[in-house]
């Protein structure tokens, strides 16, 4: 035989789990084989060993002990690693030859609930994903909190969606493969129902219990249905417990919200600067002020997915402004919310019977902060919240019984007597005083025996082999009584037992034994019983989620100065001292130049946005776009005023970046995006274009700019409102002859010839680059710039009626080569070219004064 028997039944287990990290169980070790040892051991930087299988055969193996089996597992699942953790499940005592084995669970980055891996501050969401034709269909779930999603979208719409939940790990039918598109994510076969309609309903119908999908708001959408079925199935197979945590799926539109791409969450810097690409520097930095971790998920979930929703947007708006108002209430209010914990999670936790008696307790506490936060906004009479309040159930109930079973610091684990209060159960009290009685006993027996037999060292103990016994020093072994019966012979002592002792110890033993079954069987039925309210408890997480957010986003309007916006269905967007409300953080205090926009659809449009490098053009037209999704979340924002007519979708195209990953040229990226936005934007979007053209030559470039703009101009479909900042200057122009174009400008002040940028956008346009200037401020040699600028005389002199290479004063030869594209006026021998009257010339005396032309020409390049 070839292998080990273990080896046999390693292989078997790894079998079923090709694509997954198998932690194997051996002893007090978790071992991984093979292949799996070699990534594990690299990716923990733990050592790669190897271990005798079979004929002296080696397999390399590497191992995590048991009890650090977290924080391995939380390194692995991050990185996008799907572990399968295989226990021993036989009894190793009793088993005969080898102990069974099976895998207990498998954790994958999309179905964690282990709070050491998760972000409290992120939702975890496993995405089901199906294709078919132009159609697509989506789910997801938060095992975590119970979240449960579906929608059916067009294609094109997918790949943002995607990128909005960001999903921890993908569920894919077969043969259907992740888009280049769509944000990087492990993916998972789903189950068979993604692939089969019929099994897919039959599947959500019996998981949930309901007799039809109309329950569910989805019952004509066959591909929302086979994603959530797919989903549904690849739960109940490998995570058991975790289907069942999983509400109702609610069926969700995208006509409601804000289409925001992927590009434009990254250069709108939503969620992570792009720069350091950290939450610090980002819009979610300057608005997180929550005080919960639902509070926390909820302000990301608003951010990726401002509103269309007038009314809705209004009624947030409406609950901000009471906040704002009185910050006494708000104080108090957010206060109160940063005792209250992750309320959604651990009812999830509890639901799923892993919860353990101290995050119960801390449950508790939440819930009962519910009607305390509520009585402290209906005391301080805030009606515009009043709706939030509205939905908010009184869970005391739930958090009485919880103080009434447990005590007020339970230990962590169940079974100890250390977690139900006592007067609760008054079989497990007796059975508790029986132990600490016969404890008691014990220390009596210690006394007794050291007094009878005058044995000064003699101490009861306690292991796990023998149980209790009276242990005697060698010296004093002289004096044991006959009664003692000797068990284990020390280098220093012997061990005894008598009968009285065992009698006690079978007393307390048996006591401990009932007390924790007595103590599990409690807490589990508690547990159930307050998984049985667990939809009460997510409605009141939500609420304090809602009233969370609302304080936090007044708390940040009244700290940095910002005003309720007003809104309208759609129109104008007029903002009045806008600032940008990260750069303005970032900069200090004082120290940003406020700025106002007008976009009118049918007067101005268009904004043309001249200025030199480094002014302000980008700051000022993602401050547009941040203060419209400000609006659109339900925020107040930062400016002096603004009216804000709804947008339909925010496109930005700023920046230039190269897609290694994809092979695409910079140019290729930046007019495949403009392709997308010329496509997509309708009257009522938002388009911020930095720079469109500049990844190609100026002429190309500059006609792409100009068309593009007109189109955006001219094209009924399209005409959005549209901030477009270029370096062309020859842009301006376009102002005269379009009607809803105007020219805005950055501008700036000369003082000795060097410019100060004054941030401040003014009318008109701007006539000078200064990017020589920023050269030097970034430290550019000074022999450079200095050519720079020598370059740029002559070029604006019109030496060179278009772009080119000017060329060094010494280096007459391409000087001469280029000398008849110069103007007649710059070159005697030009001008007396141009003005020879060849027709009347004989043949030989222009062959004359040619030779003649040719030596002057000479002359001019020695003179150089
Ligand atoms: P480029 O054309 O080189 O991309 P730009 O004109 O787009 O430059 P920004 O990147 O917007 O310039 O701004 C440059 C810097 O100027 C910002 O990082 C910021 O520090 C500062 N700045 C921009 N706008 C303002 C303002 N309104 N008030 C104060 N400082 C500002």
């Amino acid at each position: 035989m070839a292998a080990t028997p273990i080896r046999r039944q390693y292989l078997s287990i790894k079998r079923q789990y090709p694509d997954v990290l198998v932690f194997f169980r051996l002893g007090d070790f978790y071992e991984t084989f093979d292949e799996d040892a070699r990534i594990v051991s690299k990716e923990l930087a733990i050592t790669l060993t190897s271990r005798e299988m079979g004929r002296g055969k080696r397999f390399p193996m590497a191992g995590v002990p048991h009890h650090a089996l977290d924080g391995y597992l939380a390194k692995l699942v991050n990185r996008g690693y799907k572990v399968a953790i295989c226990e021993q499940v036989g009894d190793a005592s009793l088993a005969r030859g080898l102990v069974e084995r099976e895998v207990v669970r498998v954790v994958t980055p999309g179905t964690v609930v282990e709070p050491e891996i998760l972000d409290h501050k992120k939702n975890n969401y496993l995405v089901s994903v199906v294709k078919d034709g132009p159609e697509a269909g989506i789910a997801y779930a938060d095992i975590s909190t119970g979240e449960f999603r579906v929608a059916q979208l067009p294609g094109p719409a997918l790949a943002p969606e995607l990128d909005r939940l960001a999903p921890s790990e993908l569920l894919l039918p077969e043969g259907l493969t992740p888009e280049t598109t769509w944000p990087p994510a492990p993916v998972t076969r789903a189950g068979p129902s993604a692939s089969d309609g019929d099994e897919a309903e039959r599947v959500l119908l019996e998981h949930f219990a309901v007799t039809s999908l109309e329950a569910f708001g989805c019952e004509d959408l066959p591909l929302a249905v086979r994603a959530a079925g797919g989903l549904v199935d690849y739960l109940r197979e490998t995570q058991k417990t975790a289907a069942g945590v999983l509400a109702g799926p609610s069926t969700y539109s995208l006509d409601k919200a804000v289409v925001l791409d992927a590009q434009t969450r990254r250069n709108l810097e939503l969620f992570r600067s792009a720069w350091r690409d950290e939450v610090e520097g980002s819009l979610l930095w300057v608005l997180d002020r929550t005080s919960t971790p639902m509070g926390a998920r909820l302000l990301k979930e608003w951010i990726g997915q401002p509103l269309l929703d007038l009314k809705a947007l209004d009624r947030r708006l409406d609950s901000v402004q009471d906040f704002y108002a009185d910050g006494v209430c708000r104080a108090r209010v957010m206060k109160l919310l940063s005792k209250v914990g992750d309320v959604e999670r651990t009812s999830v936790r509890v639901q799923r019977g892993i919860a353990n008696p101290k995050e119960l307790m801390a449950l508790k506490r939440g819930l009962e902060l519910g009607p305390e936060i509520k009585a402290a906004i209906q005391e301080a009479g805030l009606n515009g919240v009043s709706w939030a309040l509205d939905s908010m159930p009184d869970c005391t109930d739930v958090a009485d019984l919880i103080s009434r079973t447990l005590m007020d610091d339970p230990s962590t684990t169940v079974g100890g007597g250390g977690v139900v209060r006592p007067g609760f159960d008054a079989e497990l009290d007796k059975m508790r005083n029986a132990s600490s009685e016969a404890r008691g006993f014990i220390a009596a027996l210690e006394r007794d025996e050291r007094r009878k037999t005058g044995i000064k060292s003699l101490r009861v103990g306690y292991n796990k082999v023998f149980g209790y016994y009276v242990e005697v020093s060698r010296s004093q072994l002289s004096q044991v009584p006959a009664g003692y019966i000797r068990k284990q012979t020390l280098v220093n002592g012997e061990r005894y037992v008598t009968p009285e002792l065992k009698e006690f110890e079978a007393l307390i033993l048996g006591a401990q034994e009932k007390v924790e079954e007595l103590e599990e069987a409690i807490y589990r039925r508690l547990c159930a019983q307050v998984a049985a309210s667990v939809g009460k408890i997510h409605d009141l997480a939500g609420a304090l989620a809602l009233l969370d957010l609302f304080s936090s986003l007044a708390e940040v309007a009244s700290l940095y100065g910002y005003v309720r916006p007003k809104l309208a269905e759609d129109g104008a967007i007029n903002i009045v001292g806008g600032r940008h409300p990260v750069v303005e953080r970032v900069v200090g205090e004082g120290v940003f130049v406020p700025n106002d926009l007008h976009l009118t659809p049918d007067r101005q449009q268009i904004v043309v946005l001249t200025g030199p490098n480094m002014s302000g053009k980008s700051t000022y037209m993602r401050q547009a776009a941040l203060i419209t999704l400000l609006a659109q979340i339900g925020s107040f924002v930062p400016a002096e005023s603004a009216q804000i007519g709804l947008v339909d979708r925010i496109f930005t195209r700023v920046g230039l970046q190269d897609d290694l990953s994809t092979g695409r040229s910079t140019f290729m990226i930046e007019m495949l995006e403009t392709a997308r936005i010329l496509h997509l934007a309708t009257p009522r979007s938002l388009i911020i274009l930095d720079e469109i053209g500049r990844g190609t030559s100026t002429y190309d470039g500059l006609s792409i700019a100009q068309a593009v703009i007109e189109h955006i101009h001219d094209d009924p479909r399209v005409s959005a409102k549209t901030i477009f900042a270029t370096h062309y200057h020859e842009l301006v122009k376009l102002a005269d002859s379009f009607p809803r174009i105007v020219n805005y400008n950055v501008a700036v002040a000369e003082e000795d010839g060097k410019a100060v940028f004054l941030h401040k956008v003014v009318p008109g346009g701007a006539d000078k680059s200064y990017g020589i200037h920023v050269a030097q401020l970034a430290g550019i040699p000074r022999a450079v710039t200095d050519r720079a600028s020598q370059v740029l005389e002559r070029l604006e002199n019109g030496e060179r009626p278009s772009p080119g290479v000017v060329p060094r004063a010494e280096d007459s030869r391409s000087w001469q080569m280029s000398f008849f594209s110069l103007p007649a006026e710059s070159s005697p021998v030009v001008k007396e070219l141009t003005e020879m009257d060849i027709a009347s010339m004989t043949p030989r005396d222009a062959i004359l004064k040619l030779y003649e032309l040719q030596e002057e020409a000479k002359k001019g390049r020695g003179a150089e």
